[in-house]
């Protein structure tokens, strides 16, 4: 006989309870940090006093110039993006805003290009630009950017 997997109550709230105690955000990231051996590399040159560019920080993370480090953990990396881009409070900011912001807390390699792609991909936006694309006819005539007539 195989093994049967019953989904009882219990089980269910369980599930719903471990949703619940995710730890935030920069725990997430110290916890990942962690298993990255580059970082791990790092912290152990900054405890040796060999590199001076990163710190070690409270509750064991690892920064640079102030800012965290984020591991090089996909769904950690999109999770980042998301609550940069995508809550009540960041309401979906362009990518050049969105890079500022995000720069000034987290440290990863080619994070300005993920931005982008991040805010291409996000289906909220792309309907809000379709939407700006939309002719309304006579109401809104085709406007010419004033610097085009700087070359004729
Ligand atoms: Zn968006």
């Amino acid at each position: 006989m195989g093994l049967e997997v019953v989904q009882t109550p219990k089980t269910v709230e369980a599930k719903i309870a471990t949703l619940v105690m995710e730890p935030d955000l920069r725990t997430q990231i110290i916890n990942a940090q962690r298993q990255d051996d580059i970082m791990e590399k790092f912290r152990a040159k900054v405890r040796s006093g060999e590199e001076k560019s990163f710190k070690v920080e409270a509750y064991n993370a690892l920064t640079f110039e102030g800012r965290i480090c984020v591991p090089n953990n996909d769904e950690l990396r999109n999770k980042i993006l998301s609550e940069a881009h995508d809550t009540p409070y960041t309401a979906h900011p362009g990518s050049t805003k969105m890079y500022q912001d995000m720069k000034k807390k987290f440290w990863r390699n080619c994070m300005k290009r993920s931005v982008t792609m991040f805010v291409e991909r996000c289906l909220a936006c792309q309907q809000v630009k379709v939407l700006h694309q939309q002719p309304y006819g006579k109401l809104q005539p085709l406007e010419i950017p004033e610097w085009k007539w700087d070359h004729i």
